[in-house]
């Protein structure tokens, strides 16, 4: 491991200023990501802000029924709060399918939205990555590329993002707060990850130095009756194949709101307008949410060894849809 200097934030203005003093200044919070990478020698931060004691681990309710989560309350914590779990289930049960349990009590809600793809290519230095080396290539293309992503991704990259808890978050309109030097900003989850394009190496709308401070979970019709199905190669401590959230307001039998996102099909966490709109307005049933799971996978292309994931991410739409929006 490289060696790097190590700072402690005592307030979000001394972790920005922290930042701004280094270019090659890194946050580090739970370090479940970040230190990983720095012994793999993926990155290289010069200096580390420690920002676990700023006052951002509170999970506080909402007068208006939504759930604000401070972006250093662990997954642990998140997962196991009762208001999350009666009015977001399937942030909370995108949490407890999510790594181990050593890892949730370690890990924070601010680091999950910021981890990097598991791409084996991305963490071997010894392989092309225009992620960790922009215009070195990219070795997955041709490679071997059973994990990666089946939509959204480019020439340059095809990887997959790893969280869980961020494709539940796109279910549940869930708003990203953020402190950098020029304020304060509220970004929605739908528009906080960026597509690699010609440039994979950039990975979010923030600017270097920003801080997340809270994840906001708005209370929406249809958050209550939401659920997150994982498939993965072995049943615990596992990264999705694909996975779904899927929340539906369904009422006399017609679905008056849906939100439909998938992991493990894109470089970033996908929302399926597309199934999203062939559910708004129709019966809750199974010919509908068949309909749903063609329309959020029509474009979608494999690589040869992820084909399976287009088929599999069918029958996992019906299944999360299914498992909401079944008439009682
Ligand atoms: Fe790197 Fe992306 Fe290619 Fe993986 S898929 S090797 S992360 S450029």
């Amino acid at each position: 491991m490289n060696a790097f200097r190590y700072a402690q934030a005592h307030d979000a203005a001394s972790a920005l200023a922290t930042m701004a003093s280094d270019p090659g200044a890194a946050y580090i919070a739970g370090g479940t990501n970040v230190v990983d990478l720095m012994k793999d020698d993926v990155v290289r931060p010069t200096l580390l802000v420690d920002i676990t004691r700023l006052p951002m681990r509170g999970i506080d309710t909402l007068p208006d029924g939504g759930v604000r989560l401070g972006a250093l309350a662990t997954m642990s914590e998140v997962a196991d709060h009762a208001a999350v779990a009666a009015r977001f289930p399937a942030v909370a049960q995108s949490l407890l399918l999510s790594a181990s349990p050593q890892l949730r009590n370690m890990a924070t809600i601010g680091g999950n939205v910021m981890q990097r793809t598991r791409c084996a290519y991305f963490r071997d230095v010894s392989q092309a990555c225009n992620k960790r080396v922009p215009g070195s290539g990219c070795a997955a293309i041709s490679g071997v590329n059973r994990q990666h992503a089946v939509v959204g991704g480019s020439k340059q990259c095809i990887c997959t993002h790893p969280s869980d808890l961020a494709v539940a978050l796109l279910s549940a309109d869930a708003i990203v707060h953020v402190r950098g030097r020029s304020g304060d900003r509220a970004i929605p989850i739908d528009r906080f990850h960026v597509l690699p394009g010609t440039t994979p190496q950039r990975e979010t709308v923030l600017e270097r130095g920003d801080l997340i401070t809270a994840v906001e979970l708005p209370a929406t019709a249809s958050a209550r009756t939401s659920f997150y199905l994982k498939v993965r190669d072995r049943a615990s401590y596992e990264f999705a194949l694909v996975s779904v959230a899927a929340s539906l307001d369904v009422r006399a039998g017609t679905v008056r709101a849906a939100r439909l996102a998938l992991g493990g099909v894109a470089p970033i966490p996908w929302r399926s307008h597309d199934g999203e709109r062939a559910l708004v307005g129709k019966p809750a049933n199974a010919g509908t949410f068949a309909a749903a799971a063609q329309a959020a996978t029509r474009g979608m292309r494999g690589y040869g060894q992820n084909d399976f994931k287009i088929a599999l991410a069918q029958r996992a739409i019906v299944r999360a849809l299914s498992q909401v929006g079944a008439p009682s």
